[in-house]
Order: C-alpha cells, then sequence, then structure tokens
C-alpha cells in the first residue's frame, strides 16, 4: 500500500509510546501517522497490516482534543488488531473496545459526529483482509463471498480461501453523517 499524506513524527511518537506501554513492540515500531488530504467525511482510517494510521486536515479546525480522539479511536483499530493475530474480529467489536478503554477513550463510539462534508465520491462500501489488512471499496455492496487476492495468492494457490474472506468494514466516521 501506498501511504499518502504528510508524515506527523510527533503524532507517530505518540501512538508509538502507547503500544508500547500495551507491550505491542512490534505495532511500536511499525507505527506511521499521516495527514490525508483526500479524507473527506471519514475523520481517520486505521491499516492494520501496515501499521498505519491516516488522519483528516479538516481535524484541525476541530482543536487537539478531537484529533488525539481520532488518532486514539484509530490506534485502537490496530491494537485490536495486533493482539488478535489472526483471530478475525468485528471493526467496532469487543476487542476495539476493550483496547480503547487500555488507551483511555472507554465507551468510544463507532461514528465520529463532526460535521465533516460528506463524500463527493460514492465509493461507501470498505472491504478489508482479515490478515493482511488490505482494504478495497466498492460504490456497491458485495454480492458474493470474495477473498484478498494478495493472500490467496501467496497461501493458497491462488484459489478462493474462506480465512481470506474480506470483511465489510465501517468508514469508521463516514457512515456517521449519512441521513
Ligand atoms: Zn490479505
Ligand atoms: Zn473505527
Amino acid at each position: 500500500m501506498e501511504v499518502r499524506g504528510l508524515p506527523d513524527e510527533e503524532r507517530t511518537r505518540l501512538a508509538s509510546a502507547e503500544a508500547h506501554r500495551l507491550g505491542l513492540r512490534s505495532l511500536a515500531s511499525d507505527l506511521r501517522v499521516v495527514w490525508n488530504p483526500r479524507l473527506r467525511s471519514t475523520a481517520g482510517r486505521a491499516w492494520p497490516g501496515q501499521g498505519v494510521i491516516e488522519l483528516n486536515p479538516r481535524l484541525r479546525e476541530f482543536g487537539d482534543d478531537e484529533i488525539r480522539r481520532t488518532l486514539l479511536h484509530e490506534l485502537a483499530h490496530l491494537v485490536a488488531h495486533a493482539r488478535a493475530g489472526r483471530k478475525r474480529i468485528a471493526p467496532h467489536g469487543p476487542e476495539w473496545r476493550f483496547a480503547c478503554a487500555d488507551l483511555g477513550i472507554a465507551g468510544e463510539s463507532a461514528r465520529h459526529r463532526l460535521p465533516l462534508p460528506r463524500s463527493r465520491q460514492k465509493r461507501r462500501f470498505r472491504y478489508e483482509c482479515p490478515v493482511c489488512g488490505t482494504g478495497i471499496e466498492r460504490v456497491r455492496r458485495l454480492r458474493r463471498a470474495a477473498a484478498c487476492f494478495t493472500c490467496c495468492k501467496a497461501h493458497a494457490g491462488g484459489r478462493f480461501d474462506k480465512r481470506f474472506q474480506l470483511v465489510e468494514r465501517d468508514h469508521c466516521a463516514a457512515t456517521g453523517l449519512d441521513p
């Protein structure tokens, strides 16, 4: 995955320190926080396979507390994935909520309430490989089960393998502004 956006050294250090505190050393060293100007209604995004957190530059209009909260929200996704290993977990399930509590944002909601502009693009459905974290986006919901191309190629001789079945993921925040 190509990481777009401006790296944020300070917040990368902060997120790394948190991961370290929770004993997740490999996550701590992989972590990168970037500002991605292509995000619109999404406050932030996490890419568990790559240890990348993307933040929406518009968040700056809402102050440091919102930036920090979004950062921790996304970090909780990475923490939950790091702890789960290869086990499949729901995006905002118990593992994520538990990670939120560990990061000091217990009770965090899956969707933000910030008045960010709605997405101009119509790509609404996001799917993710539960193993490597590769994501795809679609205008329509997938009708048939699809699996991660990369993982199937690497571990299943190129055939469809349920272990790598793409899971639908909330846009984290993007859907929060839908009517
Ligand atoms: Zn994969
Ligand atoms: Zn989320």
